[in-house]
């Protein structure tokens, strides 16, 4: 037995769309030892787990348990009193149709501590992301979530339709595919009117999801025509009508598009959600890692004599972040640029330098060469020296325009970028709409784990973060569609919406 107390936490993953996750379940989930979970939690959750986390998968998808809910028990409370931090993750909440009440009934029994995180529940969130609200004054004053059964001999003895059949509330009923027709029928006999309007909607708030709207009439055939499966929810009630004016999710532009993100790892996070929140889901798949330079030497060199330079120019975020690191494997630390001034090549790279405490001098409104290079003439006098800190193989064009004017320039390589090998890059090139490259590093890193890229490029949407990107997609034989005019993760999701509302 271990000494470390072990502490278990039933965390309700939400309904798919991981910006969903509370804040609460995502920090214990970047902490746990142990993470058990089943089908509906997102992948893009599950990753959020430490790389030397232990997962368990435990299934539960209706007629195919991979372990029982006793054995699911059993492996939670065993972990718990082995000492793990256990995450037990489940799809939406934890107690809404979730068997969360017995789980925790039994670690209590054993004596293992636990904590319950609540999450959004699929009944609320999908109907919501389909457009309709669960509750609305012009329509209903209760709502009813019930358990549908996979089961419908179960269901039909156990709900009270009588109750349900109330025209002035709204029905949600969770897996109720396999039962559909039974329940409908019940409904219908209790008095509710066959012109009641239905919504199904499947896989709610993912990339994925799909609605179907009819009537307490027409709903199974609809069903049987679409071939609608589970996993989805059933709303009934005249909310449903509400869609036609406030549907949203699955009308904006991005919506189920499949977007490749080749950019370095640590970079592609935020693009990701923009992606998710856009409707579409992110294939993450580096071509590129960033990593020391092959000599740091000069790049520490000039670091310990800072104060002899009048400007130090960033050219990434990337940069910062090397600068830094390098300044406290020194001992180091922001003072060091005492009254030299700091320039930032782009707004992320001003406000990664803001998180180390320090402000940017001069931030140029256009990041090309020509105009970064005026910028920092006008703000230097002939003689004053400038150290530009940036990637290993970094473009020379500032640095030689500031020499022509007489400022002496030290370029130091703070980070390079080198290519990844990795065969499943060339497997999600595939399966994705959209490829998005954010610098040409990526693209040739791209095309060499994906030699045969340009077959079937002609099908995909080829999108570039900048111009210089631009040209490297055009060199690799590829027709980059959207380029973006702001160069950050935001500037390319809004390239990409404007081309595809096209
Ligand atoms: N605890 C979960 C429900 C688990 S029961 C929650 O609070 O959401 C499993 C049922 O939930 C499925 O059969 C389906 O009816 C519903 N469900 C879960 N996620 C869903 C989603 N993203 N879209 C539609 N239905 C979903």
């Amino acid at each position: 037995m271990s000494s470390q107390r072990g502490h278990v936490w039933l965390v309700g993953a939400g309904p798919g769309d991981p910006g969903l996750l509370t804040r609460k379940g995502a920090r214990v989930i970047a902490e746990c030892d142990v993470l058990v979970y089943d089908y509906l939690a997102s992948p893009a959750i599950v990753a959020m787990a430490p790389p030397d986390c232990e997962k368990i998968y435990v299934g539960k998808k209706a007629g195919a348990h991979t372990l029982t809910q006793d054995e699911i028990t059993a492996l939670i409370v065993k972990l718990g009193l082995e000492g793990k931090r256990v995450v037990r993750l489940k799809g939406g909440d934890v107690f809404v149709f979730a068997r969360g009440g017995e789980e925790a009934a039994e670690l209590r029994a054993a004596g293992v501590p636990f904590d319950i995180v609540p999450g959004i529940t699929s009944a609320i969130a999908a109907p919501a992301y389909a457009g309709i609200p669960i509750t609305h004054r012009d329509h209903n004053t209760s709502f009813t979530i019930a358990t549908g059964h996979e089961d419908p001999a179960k269901t039909m003895s156990s709900l009270d339709f009588a109750k349900l059949a109330n025209p002035s509330q709204t029905l949600v009923f969770l897996m109720a595919m396999g039962g559909l027709a039974g329940i409908i029928a019940k409904l219908r006999e209790n008095g509710l009117p066959g012109d009641m309007p239905v919504a199904i909607v499947r896989e709610g708030t993912k990339p994925t999801q799909s609605t179907i709207v009819a009537t307490l009439d027409t709903i199974v055939a609809e069903v049987e025509r679409t071939q609608f499966a589970a996993p989805a929810i059933v709303v009934i009630g005249t909310v449903v009508n509400e869609r036609e004016t406030i549907r949203w999710f699955d009308t904006s532009p991005l919506f189920g598009k499949r977007v490749l993100v080749t950019r370095p790892r640590e970079a592609s996070r935020e693009l990701a959600e923009q992606l998710w929140e856009a409707g579409a889901e992110p294939v993450i798949a580096p071509a590129i890692a960033i990593g020391p330079p092959d000599d740091a030497a000069p790049a520490r060199a000039a670091l310990r004599e800072l104060p002899k330079y009048r400007w130090v120019a960033f050219t990434s975020q990337n940069g910062v972040d090397a600068c830094f690191e390098m300044l406290a494997a020194d001992g180091g630390d922001a003072r060091r640029f005492g009254t030299t001034k700091v320039a930032a090549i782009g707004a992320k790279t001003a406000q990664r330098l803001r998180s180390f405490g320090v402000h940017a001098d001069f931030v140029p409104a256009s990041f090309v060469a020509e105009d970064v290079a005026a910028g920092l003439l006008e703000r230097s006098t002939k003689g004053d020296r400038i150290l530009a800190f940036g990637a290993q193989t970094t473009r020379d064009v500032l640095a030689e325009t500031l020499r022509a004017a007489g400022r002496p320039v030290d370029v130091v390589a703070a980070y390079k970028t080198s290519a990844l090998l990795d065969p499943t890059i060339a497997q999600a090139a595939r399966e994705t709409d959209i490829w998005t490259f954010a610098s040409a590093s990526a693209v040739n890193a791209f095309v060499a784990n994906v030699p045969d890229a340009l077959e079937f490029a002609r099908t995909k949407t080829i999108a570039c973060i900048g111009p210089v990107t631009a040209e490297a997609a055009c060199s690799a034989g590829f027709s980059p569609e959207v380029v973006a005019e702001e160069f950050t993760a935001r500037g390319l999701i809004d390239a990409l919406e404007r081309t595809a509302a096209r």
